[in-house]
């Protein structure tokens, strides 16, 4: 086997793989000095909302902000709990917290998601929402969710922020309950440069709402209706996403292939589990934002991986937000434990051959092996 470099992610090809294309993109717009409100934004939103079949898109600061406006649009606030589960990244839950809510942690399943039976048991008469996480390009099963949602009166506000273009029996991840969150941090399947998020609603009142808290709660009359906040998508970032978007379908496949490589050829060895194949789901369309898997002696096995060239990383350093003491969110969560010894993701993204995918099963092959 000869010896390849590969990152976990690689940063410098977001701009390198078209690299004329973005250079005039941002041209364009500085040369017409549009940094602010300017049409670009408004074309990325149009664009949006036509892939996602939805009637509002509003490009926002980044997933972060756009989780908090769109709890805030949804109405929750002060004393509020909202259930989210604990295998997530700190922003989710610490959104909740933004606006004056109560987090409340919930375990994962087999499939790392929240778990919709260990919800129902963390349900109070302050509970106003669930917030189910789109993790790693994977949808919930989004149906028990819905059950659980009308039958106990909550609102239902995803975060969608690793799942654009992902769905659940045909419907897109971030149409399901009020409003759904995307996020164009450099490394998710769609990467700005720099920070960037988007809010999707059917809803014209969410809408309404979200409008004028990414502007200082400022109207088109230019009049202030409540206080907001300065959380607008900058207008070059949206230049570029325009551009990425329009390969953003060769991106998801390109995902979903180097995926079914991976399923391929671990498929047999007894020492990991692997996240579902692309085909072997109907109810699920994964664009695999993420490559999680379960190992056995993943400390060791990191680091054999690592010295044959091959970055491997922990999600959020390794932690679920109950772990983390400062935050004081400690409940039991057994499943989301037992697999916070094992999780770790694999290199996934769209600077990659086939070719890299092989060569980082066979290590893995030959360190379970030998
Ligand atoms: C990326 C991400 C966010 C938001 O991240 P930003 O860096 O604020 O854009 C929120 N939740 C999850 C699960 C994410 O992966």
């Amino acid at each position: 086997m000869i010896k390849k470099e590969i990152p976990f992610f690689n940063y410098p090809s977001l701009y390198d793989e078209n690299e004329e294309v973005y250079s005039k993109a941002i041209l364009t717009a500085c040369k017409k000095g549009a940094y602010i409100m300017q049409q670009e934004l408004f074309d990325f939103e149009n664009e949006l909302k036509k892939y996602l079949n939805v009637k509002h898109a509003i490009g926002v600061a980044d997933g972060t902000t756009a989780l908090v406006l769109s709890l805030r649009a949804s109405g929750i606030g002060s004393g509020d709990e909202v259930l989210v589960p604990s295998h997530t990244f700190v922003a989710s839950v610490a959104a909740i917290n933004h606006v004056g809510a109560v987090p409340v942690l919930v375990d994962c399943g087999k499939d790392h998601l929240i778990d919709g039976n260990d919800l129902i048991h963390r349900i109070t008469k302050k509970t106003k929402a669930i917030m189910p996480v789109q993790l790693n390009g994977r949808t919930v099963n989004m149906d028990k969710i819905i059950e659980v949602s009308t039958k106990y009166n909550l609102k239902i506000v995803e975060d969608s922020c690793q799942a654009l273009g992902s769905k659940y029996k045909n419907r897109f991840a971030g149409t399901f309950g009020e409003a759904g969150t995307f996020s164009f941090y450099p490394s998710k399947t769609l990467g700005c440069f720099g920070d960037g998020g988007a809010i999707i609603t059917n809803k014209d009142d969410v809408a309404e709402l979200v409008h004028l808290y990414r502007d200082h709660g400022r109207g088109e009359d230019g009049k202030v209706w409540t206080y907001g906040y300065n959380a607008r998508l900058d207008n070059i970032q949206a230049a570029i996403l325009i551009e990425k978007f329009k390969q953003y379908e060769n991106f998801i496949n390109k995902r979903r292939k180097l995926a079914s490589v991976y399923n391929e050829k671990l498929k047999d060895l007894s020492q990991i589990i692997l996240p579902p194949g692309p085909n072997e789901n109907d109810d699920h369309f994964d664009i695999y934002q993420n490559y999680e898997i379960e190992a056995e002696n993943r400390e060791e096995l990191r680091n054999y991986m690592e010295k044959n060239g091959v970055k491997t990383i922990l999600q959020w350093g390794g932690y679920m937000v109950h772990q983390f003491e400062k935050l004081n969110l400690n409940t039991d969560l057994p499943f989301s434990e037992e697999i916070s010894k094992k999780f770790m993701l694999l290199p996934m993204n769209t600077s990659l051959e086939i070719e890299d995918i092989e060569y980082i099963c066979d290590l893995i092959k030959k360190y379970y092996v030998s």
